[in-house]
């Protein structure tokens, strides 16, 4: 018997997580400056982090001896008042990521199974298969959710639902009313998780109005994350919504101290940085629009987005990844998503995304070394 056999057979077969290409390994790959590395593979935010969130870190780093609060007052204060719900209904965690993980763990079993769309965040299968319960995996309509199809997928075994909106690598987005009447449609003892990590880039009245439909559905839990439009993804913050007595279960699930201190800190003060999440909307409503406008220069097919990336089909997707990083940029693959002729790329600052749309034209024009062949 070899050692790792010891893990249950679910567990030996999770095909890990393959994240963004990170700077300083590229930059050593190519034995170029990390500054010269543009990487927009990740749906990091291109304007930093929230200078207010940067200050309030500052000003706790001489109080690292001790334990963070594990309850996370505070926040779970500003964030009650801000979303008009009770901090009893909230569930901190290191990251969204690590909420997704908490409604798996304490609401399956490997006898459940659990439902998500084809082409949808990597982190719904590997929390289900962690468990060792049973993903079913809808096609997706028109590359995002297929919600019809999503409520029949549902069967006796069912504990959980996972969506995102906007979805995540597609950029899809369906109208509120539709996931309304999508969780009315799905049976109470079924728990439907929505995912809105991009939700603070959508216009105002698109805006989510998901968690005052808890006190009429409290099968339904709201994730959301400090790490995109609040530019903390380095940090780890993240947060889910739910009823009190389902966020009570999921905290029974997590580390004592799953935030530290530090995120704690500074997720509360980039709450209130209301001047920053309007500069990261409107960097990213001009950098969706101009990356737009270059695909359809190139005659290249694109899935509208309502994140803070684009989906575009560029053919050899693998050929065209390879050529963009061996000129230094940076973009996520995502033939591990079902979509092997697309690359996904995070939208960046004006003369980012200029770049990136001359690589990707000199790529698709014969690229590097083509001539020789
Ligand atoms: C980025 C992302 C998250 C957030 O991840 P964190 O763990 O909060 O950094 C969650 N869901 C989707 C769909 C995402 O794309």
């Amino acid at each position: 018997m070899k050692i790792e056999d010891l893990a249950p057979a679910h567990v030996r077969a999770i095909m890990p997580y393959v994240p963004g290409k990170p700077i300083a390994e590229t930059a050593r790959e190519l034995g170029i400056p990390e500054a010269d590395i543009l990487k927009m593979a990740s749906n990091e935010s291109p304007i930093g982090p929230s200078p207010k969130a940067v200050a309030a870190i500052r000003g706790a780093l001489d109080e690292l001896h001790y334990y963070p609060d594990g309850n996370g007052f505070e926040l779970k204060e500003a964030l009650a008042a801000r979303l008009a719900v009770a901090p009893e209904s909230l569930v901190l965690g290191n990251g969204s990521n690590d909420v997704l993980e908490l409604a798996a763990r304490a609401f399956l079993t490997p006898a459940d199974s659990a439902v998500h769309s084809q082409h949808a965040f990597m982190v719904y299968p590997l929390a289900i298969q962690a468990i060792g319960a049973k993903a079913i995996v809808v096609p997706a309509k028109d590359y995002g959710n297929d919600l019809a199809a999503m409520a029949a997928a549902v069967r006796a075994d069912t504990k959980i639902v996972f969506l995102a909106n906007p979805n995540n690598p597609t950029g899809t987005f369906s109208p509120w009313e539709e996931i309304r009447a999508f969780v009315e449609r799905i049976s109470g003892r079924v728990l439907v998780v929505v995912d809105e990590a991009y939700g603070e880039y959508l216009p105002d009245e698109l805006k989510s109005p998901t968690p005052r439909w808890i006190a009429k559905h409290p099968n339904l839990v709201v994730t959301r994350t400090l790490s995109k439009a609040y530019g903390l993804a380095g940090l780890r913050v993240g947060f889910a919504v739910a009823d009190p007595a389902v966020a009570e279960v999921m905290n029974r699930v997590r580390q004592p101290f799953n935030v530290n201190h530090l995120a704690l800190v500074a997720a509360r003060a980039a709450l209130g940085d209301e001047e920053f999440i309007a500069r990261s909307r409107a960097v990213n409503a001009a950098g969706l629009e101009q990356l737009a406008r270059g695909f359809e220069r190139l005659g290249l097919e694109y899935i509208a987005s309502r994140g803070n990336f684009i989906t575009v089909r560029v053919g050899d997707a693998a050929r065209v990844y390879r050529e963009l990083l061996a000129a230094g940029v940076i973009v996520r693959p995502i033939a591990g998503y079902g979509l092997p002729e697309h690359l996904r790329v995070t939208v960046g600052l004006p003369q980012h995304n200029e770049r990136f749309l001359a690589e990707l034209e000199h790529s698709l024009a014969g690229g590097r070394g083509s001539c020789a062949a």
